[in-house]
């Protein structure tokens, strides 16, 4: 499989390439050239499949022979090791928990598989790969727990110093081996700006080999489709295929949905559920595309102003802005939806919400009132511990602290404290 840039002044390159570089040297999006379409006989033998059988039919296609089958057999099994189950919450509605792997977020399944890509690829060349993330929080986790110990990547987090919580600051600065937490003394946008730089710097990038491992990499964007079939499989009326309604940001999530979806997967309808940073479900009422600043809200990974991910979604639709809106709605959610929808599932299902799951139930329930007779699944993103700050207030009560996260609160901190200038990261990445 060859991968365009959607900006299409690059070369087309290989997975491998790809994921190396992220973004192509035009700045574009990558994109698979072909599609693969799955058989419907492997859909209705999928039942007796495993997932991990699952995951590597689906994924296979688009690396081809770039990793030896049982290489990726074992980076497949690797990614699937933490279960995705379905729990019915009423008549129509499911929750689709995608919080079971190790940092209790979606984003552990493609941080996963982007990892022991890159390791494999790292193994098999002479160098080793440097990957270099400013993160706000929730994605430093992902990749921290994604690469910790994969062999040949070293890992270098920036985080802005005193501004990511205490859960999330003891997710990147506890775990060492080859995970390196800079504290930047500055803000998240400081972090961003000093990565950009090492990017953009010849006499840096000649020598070291540096990747980025944010949400555009194709290696953490493909894998994410596995979950939606596992939701299929456990789906138990096959002859009414399920709405879904993915809690959107960057949009990579919902994005990977749709491509399952246009590879053969069956699926009713997506609802893109947004809080007030909406561009999208905007666009999709009234035809433009306006981007704005993004604001602050409860549901904080979702605060994108700008979504890089949706680029990819009008391609899937060869920009045919009719045949998207038969597939795909929005929603918009406020923060005070989003507390009202927690309290109430939590009292009248006895199930309990993070605010990015409210967000896509009460945009799944709406979107059902209109449409009666039809079924549907929200993804529930995070852990609702990882928000008892907003959590707890709302419903009264103390969110259990799971066992993986009670753990690390104990552990020593190791975090390298640095001013907010590019030559200091710089120096420090040289010295490596
Ligand atoms: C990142 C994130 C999202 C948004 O996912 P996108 O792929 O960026 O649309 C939603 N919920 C949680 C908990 C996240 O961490």
């Amino acid at each position: 499989m060859k991968y365009f840039s959607l900006n299409r002044q690059s070369p087309a390159v290989s997975f491998k390439e790809a994921t190396i570089q992220g973004q192509a040297p035009d700045k574009g999006l990558y994109f698979p050239e072909t599609i693969p379409q799955l058989e419907k006989r492997w859909l209705q033998e999928m039942d007796g499949k495993s997932n991990e059988e699952i995951a590597f039919d689906i994924i296979h296609p688009y690396i081809g022979n770039e990793i030896p089958e049982a290489v990726l057999r074992q980076i497949v099994s690797e990614t699937v090791q933490f279960p995705s189950p379905l729990v019915q919450i009423n008549e129509n509605i499911f929750a689709l928990e995608l919080f079971h792997g190790p940092t209790l977020a979606f984003k552990d399944t493609g941080a996963r598989f982007m990892s022991r890509c890159l390791s494999h690829f790292a193994l098999s060349g002479s160098e080793k790969i440097t990957v270099l993330v400013a993160t706000s929080g929730d994605t430093g986790g992902a990749v921290a727990h994604g690469f910790y110990g994969v062999e040949g990547v070293e890992v270098v987090i920036l985080y802005p110093s005193g501004k990511v919580s205490s859960v999330q600051e003891q997710q990147l600065t506890t775990l060492g081996k080859n995970i390196h937490a800079l504290e930047i003394r500055g803000t998240f946008d400081d972090c961003q700006r000093m990565v950009k730089q090492a990017f953009a710097d010849p006499s840096l990038t000649q020598k070291r080999r540096l990747t980025s491992a944010n949400s555009i990499n194709v290696a953490r964007w493909l894998p994410q489709q596995f979950y939606y079939f596992f939701a299929y499989k456990q789906w138990a009326q096959k002859e009414c295929p399920p709405v879904f309604s993915v809690p959107s940001g960057n949009f990579g999530n919902i994005c990977a949905g749709m491509l399952a979806c246009i590879s053969g997967l069956p699926v009713k309808h997506f609802i893109a559920a947004c809080n007030i940073n909406d561009v999208v479900p905007r666009y999709l009422a009234s035809g433009k595309y306006e981007v704005k600043e993004a604001r602050p809200t409860l549901s904080n990974a979702m605060d994108v102003g700008n979504p890089s991910n949706f680029v990819r979604i009008l391609q899937l639709f060869d920009q045919d802005f009719t045949r998207l809106k038969e597939i795909l709605s929005g929603a918009t959610v406020t923060d005070a939806e989003i507390r009202q929808t927690i309290q109430k599932v939590k009292k009248e299902e006895g199930y309990l919400a993070d605010p990015h799951g409210a967000v896509g139930y009460l945009s799944l329930e709406r979107y059902l009132q209109q449409h009666p007779g039809e079924r549907g699944i929200f993804l529930e993103t995070a852990h609702p511990v990882k928000f008892y700050d907003v959590v707890e207030p709302v419903i009264h009560e103390k969110v259990p602290v799971p066992a993986a996260i009670k753990d690390i609160l104990h552990l020593p901190k190791h975090s390298l404290v640095m001013e907010a200038s590019y030559p200091a990261l710089k120096q420090y990445l040289l010295d490596q």
